[in-house]
């Protein structure tokens, strides 16, 4: 087997990142959950736009991920008596969620990590670190192997296989500011897409309500701060906006509303994402939002220290409240945070089968780069889960079955489909590099950004999104016209490797504000303001648009063609979602 990653090391894939914690159905608090009830919470949480059998299997799967992850040595958080302890997240009711302080994420990495080196050390996996998938070889109908870049010597390697996996991870820097690590890019899945993969809900991004809020116009990251906070962080802002200025310890209680306390009483502070984003969002333009411009919410901890004292906080979550030092220069637990809603993860992806194949034979997409389980919305503490259920438990199950008519049928790196793709590769890395502009790769990436957190973010509508289908294709005109990559192919090159990546977020723009464009609904974190109750919630369309959007590409220039895949739901009942 052969394993790549662009990083120095699979260790440091983006998965790193992830703070609060895993979810899985093992009922340890006695607070009622079973693997039912963590199916029907992911299933509502996605606002219906999940398919009921495959979120039923990660719920049951969900278990075993913790015995597995104990077994790899996991040092999951325990309590005094020894049990696996737990947390709440947004969406549920029940304590499910297990967690390794704010590091679950890493931990969770280096159990895998270990394993991985386990297998190099027998030889039975080959890794391939700073090396860049960038593109798929399909050899009569089937993914038979990829084209690379060696990052550190700029070699265009071709790769032969029985079958392709491709665990590259979410696309949410395609609006530039988001809480992904830097290099997380949708080059992977964008050109398997033109290679003939579905792309499925490429409009279903997810907004994450408590990140910290944007500090200036150079901020190239943004830093998240994760929902276990709310836990025992309570949001507010000022009831009056004239008191928008003052310290908050200068706003008596009287005066403070925590609108999510209030709007959504039976869930409260641990209201879904979507929800509590766009609330945060809706109180910031009434002219209520906090700190710098305006725009930021509070997360307050002073009644949980004074319920459990500074000590338990500190147990719970201290490097989250040390991270927020080091950026923001405030000591949490004294004043409390500033947060504001930020782009955090996409729900859409490559579609796959029960089998987690793409349309593509061969070709298997698992963790956050396709689209499966969550959705038009995921519940926290669900991308790991859904991730490991797919690595650990579905494919081990679904590969071999593929694998079993395809052995002997690997091409040679030779054929003629393998010159022809590294052809294509190279010819696009000429392009970039013979454009010779002006402008930098980051300032393209950053309009396009802005544009798309504009028109296709938080709150998306008809004219916003034709407004931005109009711009995105003079935004590339622009980039192929204008930019500069400085440098050549044939050495290490970053400029090089973000432009590729800039070229393929272009493009893929598009794709995503088409897809926002034909779902005229409101579900989960894509909210078309057109759409909406009463009382301001998402008004989906269940008739028209109970449906997978899986779309294929066309060619260059041309529109994409769009799939329905009907959702059916046999066991969970459509309702209006609500929280109150
Ligand atoms: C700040 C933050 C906190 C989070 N906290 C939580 C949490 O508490 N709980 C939870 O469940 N989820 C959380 N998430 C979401 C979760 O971390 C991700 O959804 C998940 O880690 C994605 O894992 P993955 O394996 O699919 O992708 P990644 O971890 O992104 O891995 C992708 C891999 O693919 C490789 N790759 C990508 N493209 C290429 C290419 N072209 N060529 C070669 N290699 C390539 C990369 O090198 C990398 O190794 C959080 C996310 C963020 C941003």
């Amino acid at each position: 087997m052969k394993c790549f990653c662009f990083q120095d090391s699979a260790r440091r894939a983006h998965s790193i990142a992830a703070q609060g914690g895993i979810n899985a159905a093992k009922n340890y608090q006695n607070d009622g959950d079973s693997v039912y009830r963590l199916f029907h919470d992911t299933i509502k949480g996605g606002d219906f736009r999940s398919r009921e059998a495959n979120v039923y299997r990660l719920a049951e799967i969900s278990n075993n991920i913790i015995d597995q992850c104990v077994a790899q040595g996991v040092p999951f958080a325990r309590e005094y008596g020894g049990l696996l302890a737990n947390r709440s997240f947004g969406g549920a009711q029940v304590s499910r969620t297990f967690y390794a302080r704010g590091q679950t994420g890493q931990q969770l990495l280096l159990g895998c990590y270990q394993a991985l080196c386990r297998q190099i050390a027998a030889g039975t996996v080959q890794m391939f670190p700073q090396t860049e998938m960038l593109d798929l070889v399909i050899v009569e109908g089937h993914a038979k192997g990829i084209v690379a870049r060696n990052l550190c010597s700029g070699k265009i390697e071709r790769h032969a296989a029985d079958t392709v996996v491709l665990a590259t991870g979410g696309y949410g820097n395609v609006f530039y500011l988001s809480t992904n690590a830097r290099g997380c890019n949708v080059t992977a899945t964008y050109r398997a897409y033109k290679r003939g993969a579905l792309f499925a809900n490429p409009a279903f991004t997810q907004i994450h309500p408590t990140c910290i809020p944007v500090g200036g116009e150079y901020q190239s990251k943004l830093t998240l701060m994760s929902e276990s906070l709310r836990n025992d962080g309570r949001v507010w802002v000022p009831k009056r906006k004239e008191d928008r200025n003052k310290a908050p310890g200068e706003i008596p209680e009287t005066d403070r509303d925590y609108y999510l306390e209030r709007k959504y009483p039976s869930y409260g502070n641990l209201s879904p994402r979507d929800i509590s984003s766009r609330a945060a969002k809706e109180v910031c333009d009434e002219g209520r939002g906090v700190g710098p411009g305006g725009r930021g919410v509070y997360l307050d901890f002073a009644d949980a220290i004074k319920r459990l004292g500074e000590h338990t906080i500190r147990e719970r979550y201290g490097n989250l409240f040390e991270v927020y030092e080091k950026i923001t220069g405030e000591n949490a637990y004294k004043v409390p945070m500033r947060i504001y809603p930020a782009v955090h993860y996409t729900m859409g992806g490559l579609w796959v089968d029960y089998d987690l194949m793409s349309n593509v034979p061969g070709l298997f997409v698992i963790g956050e780069a396709n689209f499966s389980d969550h959705g038009a919305n995921r519940l926290g503490a669900s991308a790991l889960m859904q991730g490991l259920a797919d690595g650990y438990f579905v494919l081990p199950n679904t590969l071999p079955n593929y694998l079993a008519g395809q052995m002997g049928k690997r091409p040679s790196l030779d054929s003629p489909e393998f010159r022809e793709t590294e052809k294509d590769v190279r010819a696009r890395i000429e392009k970039l590099l013979n454009v010779n502009g002006t402008r930098s790769v980051d300032s393209f990436h950053r309009e396009l950004g802005l544009l798309l957190w504009d028109k296709c973010g938080m709150l998306r509508h008809e004219k916003g999104l034709r407004e931005a289908l109009k711009k995105i294709p003079e935004l590339r005109e622009q980039f192929w016209h204008e930019v500069r990559v400085p440098g050549d192919g044939d050495d290490l090159n970053q400029s090089l490797e973000r432009a590729g990546r800039v070229a393929d977020f272009l493009e893929f723009a598009e794709l995503m504000c088409i897809d926002a464009l034909e779902r005229d609904e409101s579900c989960g974190g894509h909210f078309r303001e057109e759409h909406q109750t009463a009382d301001g919630e998402a008004l989906r369309d269940d008739e028209n648009h109970a449906a997978v959007f899986a779309w294929e590409f066309q060619g260059n220039g041309q529109p994409p063609k769009l799939h329905r895949e009907p959702l059916n739901f046999e066991t969970v009942h459509l309702t209006q979602r609500s929280y109150k």
